[in-house]
């Protein structure tokens, strides 16, 4: 595959950092949104799924840039919490809700729950869009449990309260590669590669 510039559609830096770090592998190099004169573009996020946000967001700043564009929708959900808090993930305690904010609010809400009762997955929806249409979409998932408490301050989000199945740490203890290799985001990314690979033998 050829060294080749993708627009990354976010402004979640450690988002950003994270995708970055996997493409490299592949060859790729990521634009942050600041690099193609887009620093300030939010797109409103209001699909009620992953892959409707995923697709939006890669779509409008593909539309402004005319570069291939990829973009991760992500989140949470927890099964005691009828599997939210999911697509709000990143506005679960509110508009401008910070890391802490949104943490605070799931540890309320778990409250009283038992560790075997505290499944969860975190979810990454992964759509690249090249400038004449074509689409590529991928979706990765790893399942977890949600800790009883903090630890760690590593990765981002909810990770310090995220143990992934298998572990008995939690994301916030785990460096980024480490991270990446099992992470949601890391599946989907590894799924995207492939699809590129097809596309690219069409
Ligand atoms: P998005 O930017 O609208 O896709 O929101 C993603 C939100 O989901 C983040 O702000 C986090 O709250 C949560 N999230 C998604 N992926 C991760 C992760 O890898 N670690 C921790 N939290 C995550």
């Amino acid at each position: 595959m050829n060294l080749r510039n993708v627009v990354i559609a976010s402004q979640n830096k450690h988002k950003i950092e994270e995708i970055n770090e996997i493409l490299k592998e592949f060859n790729m190099v990521g634009l942050s949104l600041k690099d193609v004169g887009l620093a300030s573009v939010e797109v409103i996020e209001d699909g009620l799924t992953f892959e409707e946000n995923s697709y939006k967001k890669a779509y409008e700043i593909m539309k402004l840039t005319k570069k291939i564009t990829l973009a991760d929708d992500s989140g949470l959900e927890v099964k005691a919490l009828n599997w939210e808090p999911g697509v709000f993930s990143a506005r679960y305690a509110g508009d401008n809700a910070t890391d802490e904010d949104n943490n605070e609010k799931l540890m309320k809400a778990l409250e009283g729950v038992a560790f075997e009762d505290r499944d969860a997955r975190y979810v990454s929806v992964i759509t690249m869009i090249y400038p004449d249409g074509r689409k590529l979409v991928a979706r990765g998932e790893v399942k977890g449990k949600i800790a009883l408490e903090k630890s760690g301050d590593k990765g981002f989000g909810y990770d310090p309260y995220f143990i992934p199945e298998g572990y008995d740490k939690t994301f916030g203890c785990f460096e980024m590669d480490e991270k990446n290799k099992i992470s949601h985001r890391g599946e989907a990314l590894i799924k995207l590669r492939d699809l590129i690979e097809s596309e690219e033998r069409k």
